[in-house]
């Protein structure tokens, strides 16, 4: 194989691009996890999660895929054997769902369209249909990377509310967190799960919760039987800044880059970046003549943009000849989207020519394809983020 030239183009809703600023923190030397200065750099990492998170509670840091935030989660709250509602509108949901069954959880999939966000009207009145309070926990998918789709949060809690539910809120917040805006206390959400290799711009390796004094009080009086995911032993250690095992210790060094690098943007900046790329790239898509799996304006999700290829074209050949041809990594089709749909990453450390390359990128591989599209993808990016530019990206 000769050399490929030029920088790979990771395209994907995460992992994202990882900065070299991240990257060169990362290499400096691993230091002792239990020495001096240690600490301070923990502490000041919880304080900036706290922010990104939208908490004045507390944050907990696992060496472990958003997965293993995902169990920790339902094993420090939840007993076995109690029921937990599902709001199963895309292929992430249905894994946390496979998730909570694989704990002995009865999960009850609320199931919705993929092409729109959960329904906060169904969600009451299966709740006000419980008079037991069996359902114990809620669990909804804020950025379901499958579909591009944005739930709506808030409205969820309201609808646990009118239903006067007592059952805990739980949300993945795994491909929104530091790219969209996520508010975990203003919000009533109970437990919120993320990951580093997303919005936080850092390779895959962390896993987050955000928990809310209810959670925490349910987990401190029972859930499951568990160690490596405890909170207690965890909010012991990061009392003084320390964890109860062996931290990720350098990847500590990069989340503590990446949020002194979202603190310089501002997360307004951040999140309006987000929403003006979103906004480019379905413009891209509609000049193509193709449609986003999310349909319904205004659910759109600002990270990553989830496109349905035409009847009779294949969005893995699509995706197989783009990676060859052309060096950039595509979302593929996940789920019952496999071959239907491929998925344009946009999240983290991006700028306008970056997600231009991107999506001229896309537009030059659907051609070589042979996907029937229309020409002038590009061009309406371009029109679109000119028209909104404000001058925020001069170097
Ligand atoms: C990426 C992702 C996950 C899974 O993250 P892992 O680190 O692979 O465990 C979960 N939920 C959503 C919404 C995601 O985008």
């Amino acid at each position: 194989m000769p050399r490929r030239p030029g920088r790979h183009f990771l395209q994907l809703p995460g992992p994202s691009n990882v900065p070299d600023r991240i990257l060169q923190a990362i290499g400096r030397p691993t230091i002792d996890h239990r020495g001096p200065g240690f600490g301070r750099m923990t502490r000041r990492i919880l304080d900036g999660l706290e922010e990104v998170f939208g908490t004045d509670h507390e944050v907990f840091v696992f060496p472990s895929s958003a997965s293993g935030a995902w169990e920790a989660a339902l094993t420090n709250t939840l007993e076995t054997d109690d029921r937990i509602l599902l709001l199963a509108n895309g292929f992430f949901a249905e894994k946390w769902g496979r998730v909570a069954r694989g704990l002995g959880l009865e999960v009850e999939g609320l199931e919705g369209d993929w092409s729109l966000p959960p329904d906060p009207v169904s969600v009451e009145e299966r709740l006000a249909a419980d008079p037991e309070r069996q359902i114990r926990a809620v669990l909804l998918v804020h950025s379901e990377t499958s579909t591009g789709v944005r739930a709506d949060v808030a409205g969820v809690r309201r609808a646990i509310d009118a239903a006067d539910h007592p059952a805990l809120f739980m949300v993945d917040a795994v491909s929104s967190l530091g790219a969209m805006e996520y508010r975990h206390d203003a919000w009533g959400v109970d437990v919120t799960v993320s990951g580093s290799q997303k919005g936080l711009m850092l390779p895959p390796g962390l896993g987050f919760t955000a928990v809310s004094p209810r959670a925490a009080d349910a987990a401190a009086r029972g859930g499951q039987p568990r160690s490596y995911w405890d909170w207690g032993a965890m909010r012991e250690r990061n009392r003084d800044g320390f964890f109860p095992y062996t931290p990720a210790t350098n990847l500590l060094f990069g989340l503590d880059e990446a949020l002194e690098m979202l603190r310089e943007e501002g997360m307004e900046r951040v999140f309006r970046r987000h929403q003006r790329f979103a906004e480019a790239t379905r413009r891209a898509v509609r000049a193509w003549g193709l449609e986003t799996v999310c349909a319904r304006e205004g659910a759109h999700s600002s990270t990553v943009t989830s496109v349905l290829v035409p009847e009779g074209s294949d969005a893995e050949a699509f995706r197989a000849l783009a990676l060859d041809r052309l060096g950039i990594s595509l979302g593929k089709g996940l789920g019952r989207l496999e071959g239907r749909a491929f998925r344009i990453g946009h999240l983290g450390d991006l700028n306008e020519p970056w997600l231009l390359g991107a999506l001229a990128a896309v537009e030059m591989g659907l051609g070589l394809a042979g996907v029937p599209h229309d020409a002038g993808g590009v061009q309406a990016a371009i029109d679109h983020l000119r028209d909104t530019s404000d001058g925020g990206g001069d170097p």
